[in-house]
This record gives structure tokens, sequence and C-alpha cells, in this order.
């Protein structure tokens, strides 16, 4: 009989990274605490979701309770310029076929909550306003996690770890990780909610929109009801000040400067306070020491342009919960090589973002992007990236490199047609 306080695995923090890894590693008879500094529902950003994720969900067994919470489809996503001059709309039943037609955007408050309730269900202990102060590894076998709660502090054994803390990073450079930047320009997002923001008709209403400006980009994500989340993101220096008022004036001069939201957003009234949070792409030189590790944004960030958080955050904690339970069944911790392979494996998937990432801020990536060349099948491979395929083919592959190729071809050869309103 184990001790009260003594787990199999303690996952820190409930986002979709601790619930996903929790709701596996109890399926496969683990016993789980996850320790979560808030108290859900909590609002978070974070709300469009990619297809390549819902086999995730299906795996772990909340996908009915998904389809039932009443979350509007997302059958695509489209991207503009500012000025609406040009469009470019993805469709994922065209890329990746039927089972992957649609995902959905979600409030994360109510998604998280589904997630974290469904680890519950599945049997983790789950304690809430329960804050991870310290981690403690003296013991050879378990380590120690100091807390703080509703009823003071509190702590925990465990012979593994999961830092599922998000950008927090509870644990990586506690446990000797060093965490490097993969960004040079830090940048900004100021996001809220809004009702009647204008919505594409037909089966592209809960497509997502990007408005690409000459220095940033606007998000417009369709949620149930009438409430649409709206972010713009800008470079960290023409956010100075950051007063709430400023933070406004900014917001909505952006808006009135940039036609595609400015036509959206007529008539919209705001029914959250305007928000903001840094948004910098940096990552752990590795995921995993020998008993700890890192999962979902915890592990590294990746800009949020294509809205691959959530679901490299579920591929990660997949991964981690088969490495906990390799490793169990061998009766060992991780290995030198297993730790490597976990850190190579999720830094492809993040770098199959970060090339696409750096194209879409440069203009002449961006003027490839909006008019792919049907070359080699490349805008299929690239809308496969667009719904969320991390794990490419070996010809998928060879197609994306050739994207990037062409837009490095483009900054001194023209071959798609310039964009006079980013210069
Ligand atoms: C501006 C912006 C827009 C984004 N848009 C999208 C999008 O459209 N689509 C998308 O997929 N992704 C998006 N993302 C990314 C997405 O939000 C994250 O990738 C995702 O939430 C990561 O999930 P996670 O479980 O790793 O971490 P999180 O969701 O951050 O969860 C971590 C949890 O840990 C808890 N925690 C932290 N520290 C402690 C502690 N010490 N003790 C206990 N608990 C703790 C936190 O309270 C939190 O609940 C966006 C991100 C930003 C910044």
């Amino acid at each position: 009989m184990k001790p009260s306080n003594l787990y199999d695995v303690v996952i820190i923090g409930g986002g979709p990274s601790g619930s996903a890894a929790g709701a596996q590693l109890a399926k496969s008879g683990k016993r789980v605490l996850i320790l979560e500094k808030e108290s859900f529902p909590r609002f978070t950003v974070g709300e469009s979701l990619l297809p390549h994720g819902n086999d995730l969900l299906r795996e772990i067994g909340v996908w009915d309770k998904m389809e039932q919470a009443g979350f509007i489809r997302k059958y695509g996503a489209e991207f503009s310029t500012g000025d609406g001059g040009r469009l470019q709309r993805f469709w994922f039943a065209k890329n990746l076929g039927q089972s992957k037609e649609y995902s959905y955007q979600v409030e994360r408050s109510k998604f998280d909550h589904i997630l974290l309730n469904h680890a519950r269900d599945l049997g983790c202990e789950v304690l809430e306003q329960t804050r991870v102060q310290d981690l403690i590894q003296n013991n050879p076998e378990r380590i120690e996690l100091e807390c703080t709660g509703p009823h003071g502090a509190q702590s925990f054994s465990s012979r593994w770890v999961i830092d599922a803390s998000g950008r927090n990073s509870f644990a990586g450079s506690r446990v000797g990780l060093k965490r490097k930047s993969t960004q040079k320009n830090r940048r900004v997002a100021i996001y809220g909610h809004f009702e009647g923001v204008f919505r594409n008709s037909g089966k592209a209403e809960g497509h997502i929109t990007i408005a690409r400006l000459a220095e940033g980009w606007f998000w417009l994500i369709p949620l149930a009801g009438n409430r649409t989340s709206v972010g713009l993101v800008l470079p960290a220096e023409q956010m100075k000040g950051g007063s709430p008022d400023t933070l406004k004036a900014i917001f909505n001069q952006a808006v009135q400067a940039n036609t595609e939201v400015k036509t959206r957003m007529h008539g919209a009234t705001p029914i959250t306070q305007l928000a903001a949070t840094g948004d910098y792409s940096w990552k752990f030189s590795s995921f995993a020491s020998e008993r700890v590790i890192l999962t979902g944004d915890a592990a590294g960030f990746v800009d949020p342009i294509f809205s691959s958080g959530v679901m490299l955050a579920l591929k990660s904690a997949m991964s981690a919960s088969d490495l906990i339970n390799h490793a169990d069944a061998h009766d060992r911790f991780l290995t030198r090589w297993e730790r490597f392979t976990y850190t190579r494996e999720i830094t492809g998937w993040m770098n199959q973002y970060a090339r696409i990432i750096r194209a879409f801020y440069d203009r002449a990536g961006f003027e490839v992007f909006m008019n792919p060349s049907s070359f080699m099948k490349i805008p299929g491979s690239i809308g496969r990236l667009v719904g969320g395929d991390a794990d490419p083919s070996l010809s998928d592959r060879i197609r994306r490199d050739a994207f990037h190729v062409i837009c490095k071809i483009q900054r001194f050869f023209p071959i798609a047609p310039a964009i006079s309103s980013l210069r």
C-alpha cells in the first residue's frame, strides 16, 4: 500500500498538456496527481484548435465530450492582408481528408475544464488552487514537491514529475535544463472578446481569420454564440507604456488602419477588457532530465500564428506518457538516449512551424505563402501543415523545403506577385 502522498506521477499544471498526460497515464494504471494553481474554469488565450489534435483527443477518450460541448466547428483557416486585398483560404477536408475535416474554436475556460474533469473521471487526483513552490531531488527514488494551497503548505512525493506549467516553465531550470531564445524580436499580443464581429457565411463561418499587417497581425476567432476573440500582435517596442488606456488606443488605431479588420469589427462591442501578454518564442535545449519531463509550453513556445500550441501540447503529453510507461516497464528512469530522442522529436515538430512562421513574417515569404505555386503540389503540403501535420511524410518534407527555397528566391527574383500594402 502506498502512503497517501506518494504518487507514480505528479503533473504540474492542469492545462491541455497536463490533463492529456494525466488522462493517458491514469488509463495505464498509474497513480497520478495534477496540481493546478488556478481554480477552473479560468480564462486563457489559445482558442483555435487544429484537426491533427483530434486523434489525440480521441485517444484519451474525451472527443465525444468535445462534440457535445457546443463549440463552433472550424473547417479551415484563412489568411488575408490587412487591407483585404489578398485572401488565402484553406479547407482541412481538401488536404487532410474527411476524418480531419474539422476541428473546433473553443472558449479555453470551457475546453480546459472538460479536459481536466476528464482526467479526474479517469482516476487522476486533481488539486486546484494549489501552486507548486519547490521541487526537491534529494532522494534517488522520488522527488518532493512543496506546494501552497487552500489549506496552507502541503508536500507530495512522486517517482516522476511532468512539468506542464505552460510558459511559467516551473521545473526546467530547477532541474538544470538550459532555456534559449529562438526569436530575435519580442512581440506582444493585445486581445479581448467582442460581440457582433462580421462572420463568413456557410461552412467558412468557423474559419480563423489571420490578417497580416506591415509589422504584425490580427487574429479573429469566431466562438460559440455571437462571441469573437480578436487579438493584435505587434513588435514589443510599439507597445511601450502598456497602461490599459495605451493598449486600447493602440488596438483601436490598428483596427481603424486595416480595412479587412475594420470592416469585420464595424459595430462590434467589447465584452471583456483588453488584456496583453508577451509572445516570445524560446525553448529548453533538452526537454527532460532523468525523472522530470517537460511538455507543451513548459518545454518551449512557438509563435501562435498557425494555432499550433494546443496540438503540440497534446502531442508532447502523449510522448511523455509513453516514455514513462516504457521506462517503468524496465524499472528504471530515462536514459540519455530517450531524453535525446524525446527532445529531438518535439523540436522537429516545433521546427516545422518555426520555419513557416519565419516565412510569414518575411515580406517575400508572405508573398509566396499567399500565392503558392502549384509546382510539386506545394500548396497541399502547406495546407497539411496549416491543419497541424507536424510529422510530414518524406515527400511533404521535400515540398516544404521547396517552398522555403522559393521564399528565398522571391527576395531577389519575384516569382509570386508582390504585395505592395506590406511595404
Ligand atoms: C497570444 C497567444 C495566442 C495563442 N493562440 C493559440 C491558438 O489559437 N491555438 C493554439 O493551439 N494555441 C495558441 N496559443 C498557445 C496555447 O495557448 C498554448 O500552447 C497552450 O495553452 C499550451 O498548453 P499547456 O498545457 O502546455 O500550458 P497552459 O495551457 O499554459 O497550462 C499550464 C497550466 O499550469 C498552471 N501552472 C503554472 N505554474 C504552476 C505552478 N507553479 N503550480 C501549479 N500550476 C501551475 C497554469 O495555471 C495553467 O493552468 C496562443 C498563445 C498565445 C500567447
